[in-house]
C-alpha cells in the first residue's frame, strides 16, 4: 500500500537502525511526545533495535491520560442528571475518575452515547430537542479544529441543547514545562506529526532556540520513528539544535491555516491542568466569551473542583520521561486494562497500555 509498505520495511528499518549504532558515541535520551508513537515504538520492537546507550522514554502524548480527574468527575455528574445525554469518545468511558467511572455511570442508568466525530454529537442534539447534549471535548490540537467546528455550527443553527465539556490541551508549552523541570532527563524530542499537521512547525522554533534542544516532527510509521531518531541522533552528535521535519508527506511548515482559524475563532488559549501533572501556564483551550452559551462549565454552573490522583497510580513520571510504566509495582497486577488504575493503562494511546499489549513478557519472566 502506498505511503503505508514503504514505512514498514525491515530492510529499510534494519538500515536506519545499523546506521543510529554507528553514530551513537555516548548515552542520550529521546522522547516521542505521542502516544501514537509510543504503540509503534512498543508493538515493532523500536527501542529493542537501537544502541543500549540510547534511551527512548515517552511523553505526555496521550490525550485521554492528561485529562484531568476532575473534568471525569464534571463529566460523570453531568451524565447522571435526568435530562442531560453525556456524549464522549469510547476510549473515556473506563478512564477512572475520583470515585467512577463513565461506564459505571451508563450502567447505573446515565444516557452516555459515544460518538466518533463531535458533529454526531450536534446532529444528536438537533435530534433530541428535549435532552440537554453534552459533548466531552477532549484532546490536544488534533481534535481541537472539529471540536471548534462543533461549536461554531451549533451557534449557526442557534442550538439551545448542545454544550461541550471543554479540556483541550497543547503540546510546545507541555514541552517547555519538562525543559524547565529540574528533574527533566530528556535531550531531544520527537514532536508529534498529527499536532503538527495542524498546526505546523513554526511554534517549535522558540523551544529549539531557548533550550538548546533538537527537536524533530516525525510519523507514527517505524521507518518514520527510526529515521527521526537518526535525525535527532545526528544533531546532539554534532552539538546542534535545530528543528527538522521528518514528516514531510503530511506536515508542513504552516501547517492547516484553515484548521487554525477555526481553533482560533472559537477557543482562546489558558491555563490548563493536566492529570497527574498540575497545571502548566497557557496549556489549554477554552470556548471563548462569544461562546459562553456552548461551555458547559458555564450552563450548568459546575463547581470549580480539585481532587487527588491515586496514590498508587505513577501515571505523573511515566508522562513526563521519568519512569517507564513497568517501574509502577501495580503495572499488570493491581492495574490492567480491565481493571486499570490509571489512564494511561486504558487508552489506545496510553503507554502503559502499549507496554502491557507488547511488553508484559518482559515483566512476567
Ligand atoms: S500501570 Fe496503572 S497504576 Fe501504574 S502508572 Fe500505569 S496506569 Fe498508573
Amino acid at each position: 500500500m502506498k505511503y503505508l509498505d514503504e514505512y514498514r520495511d525491515h530492510r529499510i528499518a534494519r538500515a536506519l537502525a545499523v546506521e543510529i549504532g554507528q553514530r551513537v558515541t555516548r548515552p542520550w535520551v529521546l522522547m516521542e511526545i505521542c502516544g501514537g508513537q509510543t504503540h509503534t515504538i512498543m508493538r515493532y520492537g523500536i527501542d529493542e533495535l537501537l544502541p543500549r546507550s540510547l534511551e527512548l522514554v515517552h511523553g505526555p502524548g496521550c490525550p485521554v491520560c492528561v485529562t484531568p480527574l476532575e473534568t471525569i468527575d464534571k463529566a460523570i455528574e453531568l451524565a447522571l442528571r435526568p435530562d442531560v445525554m453525556l456524549v464522549s469518545y469510547g476510549d473515556m468511558l473506563r478512564v477512572p475518575g475520583s470515585r467512577s467511572d463513565l461506564f459505571r455511570a451508563k450502567a447505573q442508568g446515565a444516557d452516555v452515547r459515544i460518538a466518533y466525530s463531535s458533529m454526531e454529537a450536534v446532529r444528536l442534539a438537533r435530534a433530541n430537542p428535549d435532552r440537554k447534549v453534552v459533548f466531552l471535548a477532549i484532546g490536544f490540537e488534533t481534535t481541537a479544529p472539529a471540536n471548534a467546528m462543533a461549536a461554531w455550527q451549533a451557534k449557526r443553527d442557534v442550538l439551545t441543547n448542545f454544550s461541550m465539556l471543554v479540556s483541550h490541551v497543547l503540546v510546545p508549552p507541555a514541552i517547555r514545562a519538562l525543559m524547565v523541570s529540574r528533574e527533566n532527563r530528556v535531550q531531544a524530542f520527537i514532536a508529534p506529526g498529527h499536532v503538527c499537521t495542524v498546526m505546523g512547525c513554526a511554534e517549535y522554533e522558540s523551544l529549539v532556540r531557548d533550550f538548546r534542544v533538537p527537536i524533530v516532527v516525525g510519523g507514527f510509521e517505524p521507518v518514520d520513528l527510526l529515521e527521526a531518531v537518526l535525525m535527532l541522533v545526528r544533531q546532539l552528535e554534532a552539538g546542534e539544535a535545530k528543528l527538522e521535519n521528518q514528516y514531510v508527506r503530511s506536515v508542513s511548515y504552516a501547517g492547516n491555516v484553515p484548521a487554525q482559524q477555526i481553533m482560533a475563532e472559537v477557543f482562546e488559549v489558558a491555563d490548563q491542568k493536566w492529570r497527574g501533572i498540575g497545571s502548566i501556564p497557557e496549556s489549554g483551550l477554552r470556548l471563548r466569551d462569544e461562546y459562553a452559551a456552548y461551555d458547559a462549565n458555564r450552563v450548568f454552573d459546575l463547581a470549580v473542583i480539585s481532587v487527588e490522583e491515586p496514590a498508587e497510580c505513577i501515571s505523573a513520571q511515566v508522562l513526563q520521561g521519568l519512569k517507564k510504566p513497568t517501574d509502577c509495582p501495580a503495572f499488570g497486577m493491581r492495574c490492567t486494562p480491565e481493571n486499570p488504575l490509571g489512564a494511561p493503562m486504558v487508552s489506545a494511546e496510553g503507554a502503559c497500555a502499549a507496554y502491557y499489549h507488547y511488553r508484559r513478557h518482559a515483566v512476567a519472566s
